[in-house]
């Protein structure tokens, strides 16, 4: 059956009372309140539980991506204040936090959980308003999987002989830790439970568009009473990403960005003995045979690819589709975008919130316009973008080739490429056609071609019948050039230790 269906658009009948022409089946606003949080003018650096001014004094401004109006400035750090925050973790370590009992740790990252639940209401609004993410993301998924990760790595902060039989497990001292901006509460929730619940102390930079829920974290440290300097958090362009990884005093360094970057910071922290994990860039296979489910499919092709913008690392950009459900399976999936709802990330309704800033937006677009360039066919659902503000249209392209630059480059926006394949052995020689491998997906109702594909492909994640899955619990991590090391669940937890010594039997 071809389904080419377009969202209702008929008049409502007169007993409805609308006013002429009005679309019955439209969503009224359903805006989040803003007016139960509170943005200060401007934030200092967090260095040892205090807000300080850099020095020299100087800021930068952080805007809403959705109006382009100005949220707050921010201190710019210098390589001095690097010193200063690196100085406080470093004594911190040294004085308070690698000397408590595993039990007291953990205490302190369950207040930390507690704390965030209770004030989700508020960091979600914050992200949102940061971010551009809608508000049911920030809401439904950041900010409670952030308090998970506190939970579950609370669990482990007096366990980790038990983690590791036979070792005596040893915090490395200060990790340096650097996160990007599309998911900016919950990258400083993977990076900074599992380095605290292993007796390390942090420095952490988030990136420079989107820091306020990392100050807004600040706050809850505070509240917390965790001892000063366990945690602290700076902000300044890359280069002070940069000094900071390098800083001699930094034991371990955690990195979430682009693969450029990451190839960087390898390159910089070559040849010391500083313990490094990379979480870099991805271009995910979404592979759909043609005995998936396939209504269930396209809500995971959907979640894939349009959830926080595509601004997501293992997004499943490439869909691959078997050639004989070729057809249905577009049709359902242009009708299913052209549902999507895009528009102010704080109404509830919204499905696809704004993109994170000018920058990311034009290279979005730069690489759309090298898709219609190569020849792939674009579709873009009819639906009008706010006046203001970074949107980009959710955006499926057709009649993709290996070779084009939407099938091998990382977009980080909300654009699909479809490819499709006959045979299982074709669709795994595809999907691991790729520089990256960081994360899959596979629909099929046959549970022995799930393990074959999962085998086959080189992906640190795949998810079989579901896309964009995430738990505390699991680790998260890429193979080729999506990086090294693991974050997340036991493996997570290693990566802040050292497992070097061992215990006589
Ligand atoms: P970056 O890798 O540049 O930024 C990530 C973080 O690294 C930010 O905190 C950034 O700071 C910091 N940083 C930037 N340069 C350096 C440096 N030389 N040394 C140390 N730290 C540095 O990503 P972008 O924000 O520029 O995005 C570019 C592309 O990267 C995206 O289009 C996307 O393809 C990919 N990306 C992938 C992500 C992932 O999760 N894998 C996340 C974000 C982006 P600052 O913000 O101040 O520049």
């Amino acid at each position: 059956m071809t389904l080419t269906k377009k969202p209702d658009s008929r008049p409502a009948p007169n007993s409805w009372g609308l006013v002429g022409g009005e679309n019955p089946w439209e969503y009224a606003p359903a805006p989040e309140a803003t007016d139960h949080i509170r943005i200060e003018p401007e934030y200092g650096l967090f260095i040892g539980n205090e807000f300080v001014r850099s020095k020299p004094r100087k800021t930068f401004t952080v805007i809403n991506p959705a109006t382009e109006e100005p949220l707050a400035k921010v201190a710019h750090a210098s390589k001095a204040d690097v010193n200063r925050a690196v100085g406080a973790a470093h004594e911190a370590h040294r004085s308070s936090w690698s000397n408590l009992p595993g039990r007291e740790r953990a205490k302190y990252l369950y207040r930390i959980a507690r704390i965030l639940q209770e004030r989700s209401r508020e960091f979600a609004v914050v992200e949102s308003m940061n971010s551009g993410k809608p508000i049911k993301e920030s809401r439904d998924v950041d900010v409670p999987l952030a308090a998970a990760h506190f939970f579950y790595y609370a669990g482990w902060a007096d366990k980790l002989e038990y983690a590791y039989p036979n070792r005596v497990p040893r915090s490395l001292g200060v990790a340096a830790q650097v996160i990007p901006w599309n998911f900016p509460l919950l990258m400083l929730a993977w990076k900074i439970a599992p380095a605290l619940a292993a007796g390390n102390t942090v420095v952490l930079k988030p990136a420079s568009t989107t820091p306020l829920t990392a100050y807004l974290f600040a706050d809850v440290v505070r509240q917390a009473d965790l001892p000063p300097g366990v945690v602290n958090i700076i902000t300044g362009p890359g280069e002070i990403g940069m000094e900071l990884v390098t800083h001699p005093d930094v034991a371990k360094v955690a990195f979430t960005g682009s693969t450029a970057v990451g190839k960087m910071i390898a390159r910089a922290v070559a040849g010391t003995d500083k313990k490094v994990t990379l979480e870099l860039g991805g271009k995910a296979a979404n592979i759909v045979f043609d005995d998936a489910p396939l209504d269930q499919a396209i809500e995971g092709i959907i979640n894939g690819i349009y959830f926080n913008q595509g601004e997501v690392c293992c997004a499943g950009s490439r869909l691959f589709v078997q050639e004989s459900v070729y057809e249905p399976l577009i049709d359902k999936l242009k009708n299913r975008l052209s549902t999507l709802r895009v528009g102010d990330p704080l109404d509830k309704n919204t499905d696809v919130g704004a993109i994170n800033s000018a920058g990311q937006l034009a290279k979005v677009q730069e690489l759309v316009e090298s898709g219609i360039a190569e020849g792939a066919e674009i579709f873009q659902p009819d639906c009008e973008l706010p006046t203001r503000g970074y949107f980009f249209r959710p955006t499926l392209f057709t009649g993709v080739s290996q070779s084009h630059r939407i099938a091998q480059e990382e977009i980080f926006g909300p654009v699909l490429s479809v490819l499709t394949f006959r045979t299982p052995e074709e669709a795994i020689e595809k999907a691991n056609n790729t520089p990256y491998g960081l994360s899959a997906g596979v629909w099929t109702e046959k549970g022995s071609r799930i393990f074959k594909m999962v085998n086959a492909m080189r992906a640190g994640v795949v998810w079989a019948n579901t896309f964009n899955r995430f738990d505390p619990t699991s680790p998260f991590g890429g193979y080729k050039e999506s990086g090294y090391g693991r974050e997340g669940g036991i493996h997570g937890l290693g990566a802040y230790l050292d497992l070097s010594n061992g215990t006589r039997r």
